[in-house]
């Protein structure tokens, strides 16, 4: 099923990083992102606490900012959580839900990541789906089949290409400079995206599938170029506006 070509999406993953200073790193990033608005979208996903900092000084500019995660009732009596609604509120235009990060230490399921994804749809944001097997799991042969359960339970009916953006990301993968072979993610990507036309049909076609896990400058090339991969999710090496426009760079 061929359908339009998905545009390149690199987005950076601040995490627990980041203070008011780190602003003049971000203006580095919108300005590149200026340059390479033709060939690859960027984002930025800030902590909560510089999420409406950050979505003033990109107003207007092709660097788009979003949050990490977010509850899924839209407001109450949930201490220290954050709604959709508020993050949107806050200048945000889409939301990070299921990070392994979340899904270990916050123990949350599927059913709880489908939650989260529906609430971004409720405040139209658009849902950044993470998914990916433990080293156990690989080594079990297993990686297909758990990814295939988390798309499937984690990703709601509803989808489209513009509100959906899944990210496979190798819990083994994160941080620690290990990467899987090129022919593990093409594999990995025709798998998700299969799983996705069977459910959603042609959304399921033009949703992103980014590759996520230790990229940096000197693997994004060979990581971005295997087939099913729309772009990438950055952690640590989008934290310096150098690395990360090299990241992105690799579509120019
Ligand atoms: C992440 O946690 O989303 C991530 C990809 O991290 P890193 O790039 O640091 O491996």
């Amino acid at each position: 099923m061929a359908g339009a070509p998905r545009r390149p999406l690199v987005a950076g993953n601040w995490k627990m990083n980041g203070l008011s200073g780190s602003e003049t790193e971000l203006a580095r990033i919108i300005q590149g992102a200026r340059e390479l608005a033709a060939l690859v979208e960027l984002m930025v996903c800030p902590p909560a606490t510089l999420l409406a900092r950050f979505a003033a000084a990109a107003q207007g500019t092709a660097l788009r900012i979003g949050a990490q995660d977010c509850h899924a009732e839209p407001a109450g009596a949930f201490t220290g959580d954050l709604s959709a609604e508020m993050l949107r509120d806050a200048g945000a235009s889409a939301v990070i839900v299921g990070h392994s990060e979340r899904r270990i230490y916050h123990k949350e399921t599927d059913a709880d990541v489908r939650a989260k994804a529906l609430a971004a749809w409720r405040a139209g944001l658009c849902a950044i789906v993470c998914v990916g097997e433990s080293r156990t799991e690989r080594e079990n042969g297993r990686a297909l089949a758990v990814v295939g359960t988390q798309v499937d339970g984690s990703v709601p009916e509803g989808a489209t290409a513009q509100n959906l953006v899944v990210a496979y990301e190798p819990v083994w993968a994160i941080g620690t400079g290990l990467t899987p072979t090129p022919g593990d993610v093409a594999e990995m990507h025709g798998h998700i995206r299969r799983r996705l036309v069977s459910r959603l049909g042609a959304p399921g076609q033009g949703a992103r599938i980014l590759y996520g896990g230790s990229v940096k400058p000197s693997n994004a090339r060979e990581l971005m170029s295997v087939s099913d991969v729309d772009g990438a999710l950055v952690g640590g090496a989008s934290l310096k506006a150098d690395e990360f426009l090299a990241i992105a760079g690799v579509y120019r």
